[in-house]
């Protein structure tokens, strides 16, 4: 057996990898391909966060032809008034592209415990106040700086009133706002609370597209948030009804699916 050098194991265990999936997977997965042929009916648009741990078709058991999925560091959704045609700009192409072109009704945004992106973000005090030179040096400053500064400025405000407070969101028009309560039993670090925060913020990102705005006023679009807890595996959903993310499980979820259906 040939043994790699130890910086290469990364990209030896992406090879291997592949191997085994041809003899696990592959079959099983040209079968699915060829059940939808060329034409992908896929029901959800996913936005959820870059981290190693995240994998999405798992914890949501979802397959060949379910949803879009866009990841990017902290899950952010630009909010359109920062949208530049002249710029590069993944996200708002993704929703364009599920809920315009492909007709998809359900939007979601998924969050994590322990996000790498968003103890930056956090650590960063006030976004505000990095310089220039800093954002220059760091693309990933320069991002949560112009798309996480809404999220701080939220979590700010439930910092000062000693996470207690509920926080208001914008749903689905301008109009149509809902009302948060974070970590209501106090379980998570400072840095997940903003995490959460940061997922309900997209929720109002994402809202703000003039191309899916029809959808949204007739009801017909929907946006959920998702927060993953990476450390006991458990995903929970923002409960516009209960005000809180609440853990999905056996004993709530045919009240969940009530809830959203
Ligand atoms: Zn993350």
């Amino acid at each position: 057996m040939v043994v790699a050098p130890q910086h290469h194991v990364g990209i030896v265990k992406v090879l291997r990898g592949i191997i085994r999936y041809r003899h696990i997977f592959r079959e099983k997965m040209v079968r699915q391909f060829q059940i939808i042929k060329d034409d992908p009916h896929p029901d959800a648009v996913f936005f959820t966060c870059i981290d190693s741990r995240m994998i999405p078709t798992r914890f949501t058991m979802t397959n060949v032809g379910d949803m879009l999925i866009t990841r990017n560091a902290g899950n952010l959704i630009p909010h359109a008034s920062s949208y530049d045609p002249n710029a590069i700009t993944t996200e708002p192409a993704a929703l364009e592209l599920g809920c315009v072109i492909n007709n998809i009704k359900d939007v979601i945004v998924c969050g994590h415990s322990d996000c790498k992106a968003i103890g930056i973000l956090h650590g960063l005090r006030d976004p505000a106040t990095v310089s220039l030179l800093d954002k220059q040096v760091s693309p990933l400053k320069a991002w949560l700086c112009r798309h996480a500064a809404s999220s701080f400025r939220k979590f700010d405000k439930l910092k000062a009133a000693g996470f207690k407070e509920p926080l208001e969101f914008q749903s689905e028009t301008p109009m149509r706002r809902f009302v948060a309560y974070i970590d209501p039993e106090n379980k998570f670090e400072e840095v997940d609370k903003l995490s959460q925060v940061n997922v309900l913020q997209q929720v109002e990102n994402i809202a703000s597209y003039p191309f899916i705005k029809e959808g949204l006023v007739d009801g017909s679009i929907h946006i959920h948030a998702f927060w993953f807890d990476i450390y006991t595996g458990d995903l929970y959903y923002f409960s516009r009804q209960q005000k809180r993310f609440i853990n999905i499980n056996e004993k709530n979820i045919n009240k969940l699916i009530m809830e959203v259906g």
